[in-house]
């Protein structure tokens, strides 16, 4: 039996290699690496793999970079073509996911109408983004381009203690208009990047503000972070990836030709080649369960989690690594047992927001 699960897959097709950005925590070397786009026939080779041999069922495809729309829209249009000419059998989404920091016009927002349902993963950051004011400015001009012409919009913001120092009220209302608004735990790789970690307290604190916003006001968005609960909780059942990609379902293309499993590890540590995976894909496997297994025996609950009130709907999904030594876990106890406590209140917003904008969650989800 095959160690991955074609039921529903996460593919990531990185289009670009190098970015205009350089943020301080991301796992690419930003714009010190030069622009170059994908060459058309890996990606056409690495689809071709994962069609032939895992045959999706439903999956979710990621154009991601460096930054992807640094690639033409003409090469971007024929990247889609591609993955509905090789998925023909397979419920399939497409996401660009942006910094939004380019030139926003007419034909760009048709381009996001066209080839992408409206929809757009856009990522923005506290202090570890921007290098000047302009780009900012720059940045919530085109956001604003893109709500009033319709485009729904997904922010992703990384848990970093820059952040921290923003009221989260404020950040609400930055974003007003959007979809969704969601929350990256940090994937700490050096120092840098540890650097940013948020004392989990304070990181509790913060998001238990904006949750209460959430809770008691009408927004444009929903939270991911807090639905996913809220649906653990009504279905009394534990669901994985609130902040991990899971293995078994989710390959990266890099730019170069290399791929792997989840897209942070696959950019340091690739397993294999577009070339090695359509010669000999079960070596590739073998890699991949050897990853798979050694996550498996190394991944440890954290002493916090075995007597936490709400393992049964969390089930301790959380790196290792990312608690300290406060009393609070990545995750928020806090925003959990306010989840809980309020049950019927975000039941409600789980069934009027998050079910209508989180494309997952949809019911016309997959219908190209
Ligand atoms: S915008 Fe994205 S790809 Fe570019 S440097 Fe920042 S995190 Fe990395
Ligand atoms: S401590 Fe946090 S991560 Fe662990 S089970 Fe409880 S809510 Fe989940």
């Amino acid at each position: 039996m095959s160690v991955f699960d074609p039921t529903f897959n996460v593919i990531y097709v990185r289009v670009v290699q190098g970015c205009n950005l350089d943020c301080t925590h991301c796992f690419t070397l930003g714009n010190r690496d030069p622009i170059k786009v994908t060459e058309f026939e890996l990606i056409e080779g690495y689809l071709k793999a994962i069609k032939e041999n895992v045959d999706p069922q439903k999956a979710t495809f990621y154009i991601h970079g460096g930054e992807t729309f640094l690639a033409p829209l003409d090469f971007l249009a024929k990247v889609n073509r591609c993955i509905r000419e090789t998925f023909p059998d397979t419920k399939i989404d497409i996401v660009p996911q942006t910094n939004l920091t380019y030139k926003v016009d007419d034909e760009f927002i048709q381009f996001i109408k066209d080839e992408y349902r409206s929809t757009i993963g856009v990522s923005w950051d506290a202090d570890i983004r921007f290098t000047t004011i302009n780009q900012e400015h720059r940045f919530f001009r085109n956001l604003r381009k893109l709500i009033d012409a319709g485009i729904k919009v997904h922010i992703a913001i990384t848990a970093q203690r820059h952040l921290l120092r923003y009221d989260p009220i404020t950040v609400a209302q930055m974003f007003d208009g959007v979809d969704s608004i969601d929350f990256e735990l940090l994937t700490a790789f050096d120092d840098k990047s540890r650097d940013l970690k948020p004392n989990n307290v304070a990181w509790s604190e913060w998001l238990d503000k904006l949750t209460d916003y959430y809770q008691h006001n009408e927004t444009s968005w929903c939270l991911p972070q807090v639905d996913l609960f809220t649906k653990s909780i009504r279905d009394n059942k534990i669901y994985d990836c609130k902040c991990n990609c899971c293995d078994q379902r989710t390959f990266t293309l890099n730019p170069d030709g290399t791929v792997g499993l989840c897209p942070d590890r696959t950019y340091i540590e690739p397993l294999a080649t577009v070339e090695s995976i359509q010669r000999d894909w079960a070596s590739f496997e073998e890699k991949a369960t050897e990853v798979i297994t050694e996550k498996v025996v190394q991944s440890h609950l954290h002493e916090m989690c075995y007597s936490c009130e709400h393992y049964d709907v969390c089930g301790g999904n959380c790196e290792y690594d990312l608690f300290d030594d406060t009393e609070e876990c990545p995750l928020s106890r806090k925003v959990v047992t306010r989840v809980r406590n309020n049950i019927e209140t975000f039941s409600r917003l789980y069934d009027e927001k998050a079910k209508i904008n989180l494309t997952e969650l949809r019911e016309d989800y997959h219908e190209q």
